[in-house]
C-alpha cells in the first residue's frame, strides 16, 4: 500500500491519492479517443491593445461524452504524462493554423496564439512542425505565436534558446506565458528571443491589493520594455484592474473584462468589446458589428 518514489522515500498510498490516481487513469482512457470522437474544440479569447483588437489566444476545451466538460488544467498535465500532449498539441496548432489562416482569407488578419506545453517544444521535431503547419495553411508566420511557460526552458536554457531563436527566424513570435509564477529569473529575459511577457492573472489581483504588488508590475514592464518585449496582463476582470496595470506599463490586455474565450464563430471580426461605459469612445457603441 506504500508508493516507492525515489530510493528511500515511501508516500502513503493515501484514499485521496488512490482517489486521484483512479480519476488520472480514467481520464487519460477517455482522453485517447477525444480527438476521434470529436470532443476537442478551441475557443478563442481577444487581446487588446487600446482599443485595438491585436490577437487572440486559442485555447482547448474538451467536453467528454463520459465525464463532461473537463478544464484543461486538469487534462493537459494527464495528456503530459501520458504522451497524449503531442496528438493533442498538433490538433490544437492545427486548428488554430487553419482558423488564423481562414480569417486571412476573409481579410481580418488576426495572430493567433498557441499555447506549447514543455514536452512539445522539446521534441526535436517541434520546428518542423510548426513550418510545416505554416506551409500548409500559407498562413504567414507573423500571424502565430507561441506562449511558452517558463518551466519548460528552466530545464534547457540554451536549447531553448536556440529552439526560440530558430522560430523567431521563421517569423513566429514567442511570449513567455505566466511570467513571474514560477521559477522566473531575468537571466531568461537575456538568453531567450522572446517578444512578449504575459503577466500572471495572480499578479494582477495582488497590484490592486498592495503597492509591493504594483511596484512589482511596475519594475517587471521596466524591464521588459528596456529589452523590447510586450508585456500582456491576463486576467483583468473590472476596468479598475485595467487602468491600473495600464499605469503600471501593461500594454496589451486579455481577461474576461474584454472577452471571454468563445468560439471562432462568435468572434465575428471587426470585435467590438463589451467595454464599460465609462470607457466608450463616442460613436463606438452598437452599430460596432
Ligand atoms: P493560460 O495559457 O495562462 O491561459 C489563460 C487562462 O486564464 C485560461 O484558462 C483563460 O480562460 C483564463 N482567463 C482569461 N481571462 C480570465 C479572467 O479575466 N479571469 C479568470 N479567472 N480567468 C481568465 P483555461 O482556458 O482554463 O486554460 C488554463 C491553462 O491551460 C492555460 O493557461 C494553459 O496553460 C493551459 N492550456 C489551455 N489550452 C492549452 C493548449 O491548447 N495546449 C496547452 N499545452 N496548454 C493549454
Ligand atoms: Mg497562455
Ligand atoms: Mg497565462
Ligand atoms: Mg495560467
Amino acid at each position: 500500500h506504500a508508493k516507492a518514489s525515489g530510493k528511500n522515500t515511501y508516500h502513503a498510498f493515501t484514499p485521496e491519492l488512490a482517489h486521484t490516481v483512479h480519476v488520472r487513469e480514467h481520464m487519460s482512457r477517455e482522453l485517447h479517443f477525444a480527438i476521434d470522437r470529436n470532443e476537442l474544440s478551441i475557443a478563442y479569447q481577444p487581446q487588446f491593445q487600446g482599443q485595438q483588437l491585436i490577437g487572440v489566444e486559442a485555447l482547448v476545451r474538451w467536453h467528454s461524452a463520459v465525464l463532461g466538460d473537463v478544464p484543461p488544467n486538469q487534462f493537459i498535465g494527464v495528456a503530459e504524462d501520458t504522451g497524449l500532449i503531442f496528438a493533442i498539441g498538433e490538433w490544437v496548432l492545427e486548428q488554430a493554423c487553419r482558423q488564423a489562416a481562414n480569417w486571412n482569407a476573409a481579410g481580418q488578419p488576426v495572430r493567433v496564439a498557441v499555447n506549447i506545453s514543455p514536452r512539445q517544444f522539446a521534441h526535436q521535431n517541434f520546428v518542423a512542425l510548426i513550418a510545416s503547419a505554416l506551409t500548409r495553411h500559407r498562413l504567414p508566420a507573423s500571424l502565430l505565436e507561441l506562449e511558452l511557460t517558463e518551466r519548460l526552458v528552466v530545464e534547457d536554457l540554451q536549447r531553448a534558446a536556440v529552439t526560440i531563436t530558430h522560430l523567431q527566424q521563421l517569423g513566429v513570435r514567442v511570449s513567455l506565458d505566466d511570467f513571474g509564477g514560477g521559477q522566473s529569473s531575468l537571466s531568461f529575459l537575456m538568453l531567450l528571443p522572446v517578444s512578449a511577457l504575459k503577466i500572471d492573472r495572480n499578479f494582477v489581483i495582488n497590484a490592486e491589493q498592495s503597492a509591493a504588488g504594483q511596484r512589482v508590475i511596475q519594475a517587471i514592464t521596466t524591464i521588459a520594455h528596456a529589452l523590447g518585449l510586450r508585456v500582456v496582463a491576463e486576467g483583468v476582470e473590472t476596468a479598475a484592474q485595467r487602468a491600473l496595470v495600464e499605469s503600471l506599463g501593461c500594454e496589451v490586455i486579455q481577461g474576461y473584462l474584454l472577452g471571454r474565450p468563445m468560439s471562432a464563430a462568435d468572434l465575428q471580426l471587426p470585435f467590438s468589446p463589451r467595454i464599460p461605459p465609462a470607457l466608450h469612445n463616442v460613436g463606438s457603441g452598437d452599430e460596432g458589428r
